[in-house]
């Protein structure tokens, strides 16, 4: 039988958990801590918790969810991703990708620790030192989008709420042997988190716990294909946390041919719900626009969107499309990403173009986990 993974529970249930066990309820936020503060990954690293309740819970408990079972790094050894094994054999991965650090510290075995300087911390310029994690919501993904990675793989299923806090943690234990935190979390990797709504929102409110991991809701972003119903409640809910919507392309036809989703929720219906969303929260919506060569990387186009998007506020985060061995499009040209980015602010709309991380490790969304299912 397969263990209850403990990611899964919140703290009420643990709480409640540890009080039919006949234990006090202190002990509930004992584990939550050692969890969330100190990123324990097996029972027996609870040092003020008594024996055999350390085994009672490695024997009713997963403690890991999501095994590591490869990692990558990209040459710059910026970015790294992991592929993770589920409890059922399916596989799915999270990104690290590093900004504005010069390489990561990697602890020689006779070198000194590194300083609170060194490290960055409270020095001015942290603030530039972001460590980004991507993290999946689903194996696999149905909306089917031809240009990516983990929609040709079709849908496999969705991740617990435990599983989706897991990949945090995972990479949190991490980087505290370097001593520094993870910085921001993007709900960008493999699935689209508003198709596992519940679990999402849950997998955030654990991360967002102030006696737990207590990570900023403003420091996630959550990417959606575009699920308009989901979009109003999320609105309605009133989070802190970033909306980003991957538009892709200005007129139906083009949108239909990428995004199958289109055909059920057109771009319109997409943008009104965004209206929306931007009357109910007062906060500025993200558009993802991948660039791809000839199809929707022309200043006409760009003029398109620049209109579409007019009085709402937004900007547009375009990237050169990561070429993936199911679609035959290709990645636009610097000097056509720059044109793209020249029509939309000229037209009015801010624009930044980011750059592809981790490409040589196939980081692109699903890319690894779609060649290993
Ligand atoms: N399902 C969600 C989030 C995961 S995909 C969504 O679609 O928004 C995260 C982002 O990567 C989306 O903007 C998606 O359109 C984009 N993407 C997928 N495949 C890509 C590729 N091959 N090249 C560039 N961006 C890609
Ligand atoms: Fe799913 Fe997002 Fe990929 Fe589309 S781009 S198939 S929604 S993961």
């Amino acid at each position: 039988m397969t263990k209850q993974l403990i990611y899964d529970l919140d703290l009420e249930s643990l709480t409640q958990l540890m009080t039919s066990w006949g234990e006090p309820a202190y002990r509930a936020r004992q584990i939550w801590q050692g969890l969330y503060q100190h990123f324990y990954n097996s029972p027996s690293q609870f040092p003020n918790i008594p024996k055999p309740l350390r085994e009672k819970l490695a024997n009713e408990f997963d403690f890991v969810g999501v095994g590591p079972v490869r990692y990558l790094d990209s040459s710059d050894k910026q970015t790294r991703k992991t592929l993770f094994k589920l409890h059922d054999g399916h596989v799915i991965e999270a990104v690290l990708m590093r900004y504005g650090e010069p390489s990561p510290p990697t602890p020689l075995p006779h070198s000194r620790p590194l300083s609170q300087r060194e490290r960055g911390v409270g020095v001015r310029g942290e603030g530039k030192k972001r460590r980004t994690l991507c993290i999946s919501t689903q194996a696999g993904c149905a909306m089917g989008c031809v240009f990516c990675a983990t929609g040709q793989m079709g849908f496999k299923r969705n991740l617990s709420s435990g599983e989706i806090v897991a990949q945090v943690m995972y990479y949190a234990r991490m980087l505290s042997k370097e001593e520094v935190p993870v910085t921001n979390i993007v709900v960008m990797g493999m699935g689209e988190p508003f198709h596992n709504y519940d679990n999402t929102m849950a997998a955030i409110d654990r991360l967002n716990d102030a006696d737990g991991y207590n990570f900023g809701a403003r420091r996630i972003t959550i990417s959606t294909v575009g699920l308009v119903p989901q979009i109003k409640r999320f609105a309605d809910e009133k989070r802190q946390v970033n909306l980003a919507i991957s538009l892709h392309a200005a007129e139906d036809g083009l949108r239909s041919s990428m995004m199958p989703v289109n055909k059920k929720y057109p771009i319109e219906e997409v943008l009104d719900a965004c209206r929306y969303y931007v009357n109910q929260t007062g906060r500025r919506v993200t558009f993802e626009w991948a660039l791809i060569n000839g199809v929707n990387d022309t200043p006409e186009e760009a003029k398109k969107l620049a209109a579409r998007l007019k009085g709402l506020l937004c900007h547009v985060n375009a990237i050169p499309l990561n070429p993936t061995k199911g679609y035959e499009g290709q990645a636009t040209t610097h000097e056509r990403a720059v044109r793209f980015k020249e029509s939309l602010e000229q037209a009015g709309i801010p624009c930044t173009i980011r750059m592809r991380r981790g490409i040589d490790i196939q980081a692109g969304c699903g890319q690894l986990a779609g060649a290993s299912e």
